[in-house]
């Protein structure tokens, strides 16, 4: 439908009933668009620098509302990328607003947000460590870092496909209602958050225990791994947070929360993840 006809029906509300009847080219040009925007040039920056993409590789999406995605383009890095290079999509990868065109692998955001409305941001990259795994078709070991037992627990593993396809796109649907990390056999990863600041931050975690993991088993040391019962509640505690957990299907509710006070190491890493979150209100 032209935009000027939607325009007619949309009476100005306020707040998500305005979003989502506004025209695209409104919702392209609001300043909610424009912050988002300037979040996927600032994570797109940090895979860069972080040696987390290599050419034109990599992208970046994020929903606003319930009918609309704003994604990066094709053929660009993304060091390089400016906010007039953001497209705006419908779910079904028609592009709406944007003078490139999207990325090739719109597919496979498109099905992550289909599948799981919790998903509002999606990164896809290919940092090294983490494609190394990729490539053997396996994840690190749970129990060694807790950092990733948080934020990440078990890591799915998708079956290749040749990238850029629907068949592609459709390789992680059975991972990821309970996954917000998943390998990409043959090729990188993908992370699905709230933001994509946090989805970046996924990304950053799964690199960091791929790389530390390699070098912990060069020491010639046997691995130490965190107790069953430590295991146990920091589930607890990603319940109360909200974090998906593959484990959770295996780990009953508990019918109280757990007696008695949390350890002290679960207590630091409260405080490291309100302090991170707080760090990313002042971005
Ligand atoms: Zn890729």
């Amino acid at each position: 439908m032209p935009a000027a006809e939607e325009e007619k029906e949309a009476e100005p509300v306020a707040g998500e009933s305005a979003r989502e009847e506004s025209s695209p080219l409104a919702v392209a040009s609001s300043t909610e668009a424009q912050t988002l925007r300037a979040e996927i040039i600032r994570v797109g920056r940090k895979l860069w620098e972080r040696q987390y993409v290599d050419g034109n590789g990599g992208n970046i999406s994020v929903r606003i509302g319930s009918r609309y995605v704003l994604c990066t383009p094709t053929l660009l890095s993304k060091g390089d990328l400016e906010l007039a290079d953001i497209c705006l999509s419908d779910l079904e990868g028609k592009i709406l607003a944007g003078e490139r065109l999207c990325t090739s692998e719109l597919l496979l955001h498109l099905e992550i947000y289909k599948a799981n409305p919790r998903a509002r941001a999606v990164v896809h990259c290919h940092p090294p460590y983490s494609t190394a795994f990729a490539i053997t078709g396996s994840a690190p070991p749970n129990g060694l870092i807790s950092e990733y037992e948080i934020f990440i627990g078990p890591a799915a593993v998708a079956p290749y496909e040749t990238p850029g396809t629907q068949a592609f796109a459709e390789t992680v649907l059975p991972y990821v209602q309970e996954h917000n990390t998943i390998l990409l056999k043959n090729h990188g990863i993908v992370c699905w958050s709230d933001t994509v600041t946090h989805a970046e931050w996924l990304v950053e975690i799964m690199e960091s225990c791929c790389k530390t993991y390699l070098i912990a088993k060069q020491l010639g040391q046997p691995l130490n791994f965190i107790p069953d019962n430590k295991i146990e509640e920091i589930l607890a505690l990603k319940r109360r947070m909200g974090l998906p957990d593959a484990r959770f299907s295996h780990s009953p509710v508990p019918s109280s929360q757990p007696q008695g006070e949390i350890a002290g190491e679960m207590e630091r890493l409260i405080g490291r993840v309100a302090a991170r979150m707080a760090l990313d209100d002042q971005d």
